[in-house]
């Protein structure tokens, strides 16, 4: 039978694995290698598309019609992605809630569309060395991937051919690739991957057998490519300085890409060696470079970009309660691990030294193809459980984000809650999805939004269900129904269109930092809302019954009145706050001064609805 193979698709790299005979293992390609780059280089006329170390070669001579790190742009929008990311060697455009596009000779590309290029690489490579058709995958994802990045990466898979069995989260793949599930009932782990284009770090608890994720941080825009980006400058300068020439070499994408080709060159070198040389031969007609570079001079280089991993380190176990000594060990995944001094760095954190027992540049694969063959029958007694990397929620009414489901909930997961109307005969609800850690529903991301009908009623008598539901993939379907006429919808949150992304790093540090801007806010909205309520009722009260009321207690209800109108209006143009604490006691004056007026109220409109017939 044709196995489910396991497929890394990597910023920089991609790899194919599978399982036999319960071994996992790496497919090479035809020419024997096992990392597949992750680049796409389109030739002139209507050639097929290069992918892999050929698309590589081409880079320097063609950079713009060679597109690498597509990664960064799957599943997002235009307006997410700040103008210096769009600063590649080739082409990318996108604005506001437009899909990101690769313009390449003439021709629009999905994110989507040139990873499938990749995935269609590895099936084939994969057919030729197994000798059977592979038409099923896992393919896995950062843990910080939302829907929409999910989504894209599966449409990814479809579009090469493949039916996507899972999406998994790297992490977990790893740890299983790293047999730690041999590891004592609930023993605590952590992966540390460090890769071309991510950075995660996930902390993961065995519990006979299955992976639980703890908790989860990272931060999608840190990688190796950083790290040659900043090798690179260096190297630029000195270049422009050997030269001697006006023009800025940094103007030059054809040299620019050779720079940067030969800084991952020697920096992957410096690994293992304490120095080496870098030699750039014929940059112009007659113009050579080259010179020395040491482990110590790319140490100082990086070492602020290796030392931001500590905080989201420190943060994930904070988040799943624990100490590094609460840990039984410490695995490292991604090429960028195999630095000495990102060794140095886990090592300082977790005050232990990392388990580097498989190839840092495999694990994930092979985990993926472990995976695979639990699917489809073998490895019976493991299981999967992943976690959501951040909360799922709607709107509710004054513009607040209410979270169903909370930020690393164990997944698959089933959540609902049930919400009212707040204007009177509204004939249907917004549901508008938010994923996110803010109070409020504008500093979230919006996922979609759909609309739920329902006959009219007073307000707050309509009962609307929402269901969250995420399925073993991570995707959210997302279910609504008037619970009156069970009538319902269903929505897959799928569009990458429709969604918003923004890194979940930076949403987590957002939330923090605004944490007590946010609560003000959201404790001016409640004030808010609940003095237009009061307001309204009481002068409707007051129209109706106001005129049987005793002059003094009347004056006392219009001073209440007055006075939550002037809390009202302490509310700044700007910020949208106002003075909550005082709306708040004024809310409770009119309360006070309001309980007779009520009591009044109730009793006309009770002998009003006796007196009907
Ligand atoms: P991955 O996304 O796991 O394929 O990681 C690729 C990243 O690892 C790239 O930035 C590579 O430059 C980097 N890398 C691969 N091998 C090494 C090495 N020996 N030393 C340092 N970095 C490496």
């Amino acid at each position: 039978m044709a196995p489910i193979v396991g497929i890394d698709l990597g910023t920089t790299n991609s790899l194919v694995a599978t399982v036999e005979a319960g071994m996992p293992y790496v497919i090479a390609d035809a020419e024997g290698r096992r990392l597949t780059p992750s680049v796409v280089h389109f030739p002139e006329g209507d050639a097929e598309p290069l992918v892999g170390v050929e698309a590589s070669r081409a880079r320097a001579l063609h950079p713009r019609e060679t597109v690498y790190s597509v990664k960064r742009f799957m599943g997002r929008r235009g307006a997410e992605i700040p103008s210096e990311e769009m600063l590649l060697s080739y082409l990318v455009r996108g604005s506001d809630a437009g899909p990101v596009e690769i313009p390449v000779r003439g021709r629009a590309w999905r994110p989507e569309e040139i990873s499938a290029r990749i995935l269609a690489k590895l099936k084939r490579d994969a057919e030729r060395m197994l000798g059977v058709e592979v038409s099923r995958a896992v393919i896995t994802v950062p843990a910080y991937f939302n829907d929409a990045q999910r989504n894209a990466t599966k449409k990814a898979g479809e579009l090469a051919g493949l039916v996507v069995e899972r999406i998994i989260n790297e992490p977990t793949a790893a740890a299983l690739a790293y047999g730690l599930d041999k590891l004592g009932i609930r023993s605590k782990i952590a992966v540390y991957d460090l890769g071309g284009g991510t950075f995660d770090i996930s902390i993961l608890e065995l519990d006979g057998g299955a992976f639980q994720v703890l908790s989860t941080h990272g931060n999608t825009r840190l990688g190796g490519d950083d790290l040659d980006r900043r090798i690179a400058d260096h190297l630029l300068t000195l270049v422009a300085a050997a030269s001697g020439a006006p023009a800025k070499p940094a103007d030059d994408p054809v040299l620019v890409a050779r720079v940067r080709e030969a800084a991952e060159k020697a920096k992957r070198e410096l690994s293992d060696k304490e120095e080496t040389e870098v030699s750039l031969p014929f940059l112009a007609a007659d113009f050579s470079f080259s010179t020395r570079l040491s482990r110590e001079k790319v140490e100082a280089l990086t070492h602020d970009l290796v030392e931001r991993t500590r905080a989201n380190c420190l943060r994930a176990l904070a988040d799943a309660k624990l100490q590094p000594a609460d840990l039984a060990a410490v695995v490292l995944v991604g090429g960028q691990t195999r630095m000495p001094l990102v060794r140095r760095l886990v090592e300082k954190i977790f005050g232990r030294e990392p388990n580097t027992t498989v190839n840092p540049d495999e694990a994930v694969a092979l985990g993926a193809a472990i995976q695979g063959e639990i699917l489809s029958g073998g490895f019976k007694d493991m299981l999967l459980l992943d976690v959501t990397p951040l909360s799922l929620g709607i709107e509710t009414f004054g513009g607040l984000m209410n979270a169903i489901i909370p930020r690393n909930s164990t997944i698959p997961i089933k959540a609902g809650e049930m919400f009212t109307t707040a204007v009177d005969r509204q004939r249907s609800m917004l549901i508008h999805v938010l994923q996110g850690e803010r109070e409020l529903a504008k500093d979230n991301w919006s996922l979609g939004r759909f609309e739920i009908a329902f006959s009219p009623a007073p307000k707050g008598v309509p009962r609307v269900g929402v269901q969250f539901e995420i399925d073993a993939n991570g995707i959210l379907h997302v279910l609504a129904r008037d619970v009156k006429t069970g009538v319902e919808k269903v929505v897959e949150m799928k569009s990458a269109v429709d969604v918003s992304d923004e890194a979940v790093e930076k949403m987590i540090s957002e939330s923090v930092e605004h944490a007590f801007d946010d609560l003000a806010q959201r404790q001016w909205i409640d004030a808010k809302i609940k003095a237009g309520d009061m307001l309204k009722a009481t002068r409707h009260a007051l129209g109706e019954v106001g005129a049987t009321l005793d002059p003094v207690e009347r004056g006392k209800i219009e001073v209440a009145l007055h006075e939550v109108e002037a809390a009202l209006e302490t509310e700044d143009a700007k910020t949208k706050v106002g003075n909550a604490t005082l709306l708040k006691q004024a809310n409770g004056a009119l309360d006070d001064a309001t309980q007779r007026l009520a009591t009044l109220f109730l009793d006309a409109s009770l002998s009003r609805a006796a007196k009907e017939p």
